[in-house]
């Protein structure tokens, strides 16, 4: 007779058996490793990808003489064993085998009813799955006697005109037939390949003797694991089902709790001996499914644990720690998109989600609060200690102050580089932008949502910046977790990276947060945010309204120690690190009152009419503005501007150097497209700093640089590198004008455009590196070729996107530069890609 091991196509697993992942999958390559592991496995064989695909096209093995493999009267399974467990594939098939007289022996030894049940799950499942016949016929039957049974297998006659198979070769044949060809249904393809299966992914089948947990003795089936799925703590859990024998234990979505109740200590004793050995020896937190036969425990299976991003990353730490893989595993084992998880609360997923407004997920995390339509109203909702949801039509400096007041921001405009958005990033508060289908009526104060469910102010809603999703009413939230395992991670993850990570930071607390997060220094301090202060605010407003250079002089005079004083902190809360300094880039309309109350203030302040300075605001309006007179055009031609910010960043070098860190301030001019502005800047930024050397009679060091945001600077970036010591691509203003898109304005149809792939993914979230990537690569290269030590660095909000990460590392570049939040997320982005490399190069 022909040994089983040597029919092609099977292979019955032992220690030695040639069993591989990529032909016979996961699960096949799993259970050899328990086998030589000497856990008690019920006997299996595998049927590898070309033996499936031949099943599926109708060529049919041996059967025969595989199931002769298991005795004489066979009772087996069938499960799926794809390459990768998350591919998924067909569901388990049980008790293949039973028929009339199997039935009749098992009814020996395990009891009439337990026998009659095995059976009648048997016929239901066939008829239902691998027949596919209606289900009516074949349920809701509570007496699983022999009289049932005959019903069932009469009705399996009367609707397939062949009588109900008896011969457990004809029932394996069914059941794999129907398992290969499911894997092959155009949904299963589509599910699998979106989780990134390639498209000839292939299906292994493993068929293994079934362990019944019935009997006499102390007999049951279960699964257990010994860590949390939602923290990766250690704990016990599972469940038991005695006298169980469906595998109900596994698929039951409730009772999977802290007690094995029902579990002897002797088998509960040999589980844990065993998942230890499986956690060291196949390096991974598993589950195990198991039977108890008489109190004999069979491992049946054992799956990688279900896990939380929170819980990766605790069970890849203790891993590591434990010495069971390296730290280096340990970092490739998350996905750095995962950790936003564990930064900010999160819905719990478990939770009921009543989802009444969609939108953009523009800054991750979750918070409820009440409805408030402006500003003020958060500002007052904060006061009174009282979280809120602010709701706006779009954000602008004006609701800088709001935004940090509400838990929440939901705007109806802007996509994920607009004002609203990357404010909330910056300050880690969640924000849904771009929420175009939502009506808000400020003068009734309501907001009509996508269902047409109408809102008032003081409803509740909850915001879930992670999705794009906000929700009626109050939802259950997970708390953050950064806790030891986290710091551990992203200590690894520094001494895997080989680029380097900054941060997008404006304020104290924003520079606090990312020290925390550990970044390397700041790459972008927007200078305009902090002159949102009511009191900078409308000494900004007496600036732009000066009629003359020493009126604006003198508002400039009271900004620049307020200025001072905000770099001094910069620079003492970052401690040396580098800190990128961005001149004013605004345009100044953006400081201009816009309702009648906030004119008649300034009025008030400046001493002027109200009309007065209606018409005046009115002259500055442009048909333009982002295109108009903002950033290095206006430190042209209003040049006491940069000369206040150049001072004040001077002297707050000199006093923060003088008990510190000595600081070597980088200064930035943005949206230069032409080497001349690069020279008019630094000629007066220079004379400055001379001033400031004789002022206070010390010397310091500074860097000059540009920000690449124009399709122009980026070809001429040889030129304009002359003059510059670094170069920060800021994409963000590079994608709005490579594409002629509206950053503030594309989350309008951004939907439409990626949904019939005009573009792959919205070119402000994602790089677009065929051509705004294209610029990155020209200008990174020119510039370089003019200046070999130039410094090249990204801001955009493309800083802290994997892919653009990857792009920047290929291209050469010293930095990327993101907002807080996603710092930790560059950081093992980053690592990842250093460590892939090197297994690439081994
Ligand atoms: C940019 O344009 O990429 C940038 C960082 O500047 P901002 O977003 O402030 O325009
Ligand atoms: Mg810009």
């Amino acid at each position: 007779m022909q040994k089983q091991a040597d029919i092609p196509g099977f292979t019955a697993i032992t220690p030695t058996a040639p069993i591989s992942a990529d032909r016979h999958g996961y699960r096949a390559k799993c259970l050899q490793r328990l086998i030589r592991l000497d856990m008690t496995v019920p006997r299996t064989v595998a049927l590898d990808f070309t033996t499936v695909r031949a099943i599926a096209a109708g060529q049919m093995p041996d059967l025969a003489a595989l199931l002769a493999g298991f005795g004489t009267a066979p009772l087996v399974s069938v499960r799926p064993s794809s390459h990768d467990p998350d591919w998924g594939g067909p569901g388990a098939f049980l008790n293949i085998g039973m028929n009339d007289a199997r039935r009749a022996t098992l009814a020996v030894e395990i009891g009439d009813d337990a026998s009659h049940e095995i059976y009648a799950r048997f016929i239901r499942a066939f008829a239902i799955e691998i027949a596919r016949l209606d289900p009516e016929p074949f349920e809701g039957s509570t007496d699983l006697g022999a009289g049932s049974i005959a019903e069932m297998l009469a009705a399996y006659e009367a609707e397939t005109e062949v009588a109900f198979p008896q011969d457990p070769v004809e029932q394996l044949e069914l059941v794999l037939t129907s398992m290969a060809r499911a894997w092959d249904g155009t949904t299963a393809r589509i599910l699998r390949q979106a989780k990134g299966a390639p498209p000839d992914a292939g299906l292994g089948l493993v068929v293994q003797a079934m362990a019944h947990g019935v009997g006499r003795g102390e007999c049951g089936e279960g699964v257990i694991q010994f860590v949390s799925s939602d923290t990766g703590m250690a704990d016990t859990l599972g469940r038991f089902l005695p006298q169980c024998f469906d595998r109900s234990a596994l698929t039951a979505a409730r009772g999977f709790g802290a007690t094995m109740s029902g579990l002897s200590a002797q088998a509960t004793e040999t589980l844990t001996k065993a998942a230890s050995l499986i956690r060291q020896r196949l390096c991974e937190e598993m589950m195990i499914e198991f039977t108890v036969e008489n109190g004999k425990v069979a491992i049946l299976d054992a799956v990688r644990v279900a896990r939380r991003p929170r819980a990766a990353l605790r069970i890849a730490v203790s891993l590591a720690r434990d010495g069971v893989i390296t730290q280096n595993d340990a970092l490739l084992r998350v996905e750095p998109g995962a950790l936003t998880e564990l930064m900010h609360r999160q819905i719990d997923p478990d939770g009921a989600r009543d989802v009444a407004i969609r939108g953009i997920a523009a800054s991750p995390g979750a918070a409820t609060g009440r409805i408030v339509f402006t500003s003020n109203a958060a500002s007052a909702s904060a006061a009174r200690g009282e979280a809120c949801v602010m709701i706006r039509r779009e954000t602008s400096t004006e609701d800088v102050r709001g935004m940090h007041s509400a838990a929440a921001v939901v705007t109806e405009r802007g996509g994920i580089t607009s004002h609203a958005a990357v404010i909330a990033r910056g300050i880690g508060v969640p924000c849904v932008v771009g929420a175009s289908s939502m009506t808000i009526d400020r003068r009734e104060g309501t907001v009509t949502a996508d269902d047409g469910r109408v809102f008032r102010a003081g409803d509740v809603l909850t915001v879930d910046g992670s999705s794009g999703e906000v929700l009626a009413g109050e939802a259950t939230l997970l708390e953050p977790s950064l806790d030891d395992a986290f710091t551990d991670f992203m200590t690894w993850s520094d001494a895997a990276r080989d680029i380097g990570v900054r941060v997008n930071a404006d304020t104290g607390a924003e520079a606090l947060m990312a020290v925390k997060f550990g970044a390397e220094g700041i790459g972008l301090c927007r200078t305009e945010h902090m002159f949102v202060e009511a009191d900078r605010l409308t000494l900004m407003r007496e600036m732009i309204f000066a009629d003359t250079p020493e009126d604006r002089r003198a508002a400039l005079d009271r900004l620049l120690p307020m200025q001072r004083a905000d770099f001094t902190r910069l620079f003492n809360i970052m401690q040396g690190r580098p800190v990128c300094i961005r001149l004013f880039d605004p345009p100044l309309h953006e400081f201009l009152p816009t309702g009648q109350e906030d004119v008649r203030e300034l009025a008030g302040a400046l001493g002027l009419p109200a009309s007065e300075v209606t018409r005046r605001a009115q002259e500055m309006s442009e048909y333009n503005p982002m295109l108009g007179m903002r950033g290095v055009r206006l430190g042209i031609t209003v040049p006491e501007i940069y000369d206040m910010q150049a001072q004040a960043i001077f002297e707050a070098t000199l006093d923060a150097s003088a008990h510190g860190d000595p600081v070597v301030p980088e200064i930035m001019i943005p949206l230069v497209s032409a080497k001349r502005e690069v020279e008019l800047v630094k000629a007066r930024v220079d004379a400055v700093a001379a001033a400031v050397r004789t002022e206070r009679n010390q010397d310091f060091d500074y860097l000059l640089g540009v920000m690449v945001e124009t399709p122009r600077a980026a070809l001429r970036a040889g030129d304009i590198a002359t003059h510059s010591a670094f170069m920060s691509f800021g994409t963000n203003d590079l994608t709005q004008m490579t594409y002629g898109l509206s950053r503030d304005d594309a989350g309008r149809f951004m939907g439409a455009y990626v949904s019939q792939g005009v573009y792959p993914e919205d070119p402000f979230h994602v790089l677009d590196t065929e051509g705004v990537g294209e610029l990155l690569t020209i200008g990174a290269e020119r510039g370089r070729a003019r200046k070999p030590d130039l410094i090249l660095s990204i801001c955009g909000e493309h800083g802290g996107d994997i892919d653009s990460i990857a792009f920047c590392r290929a291209a050469g570049f010293d930095y990327v530069s993101c907002s807080p939040f996603r710092v930790p997320v560059a950081k093992l982005a980053a690592a990842q890609l250093a460590i892939r490399a090197g297994i690439g190069s081994r």
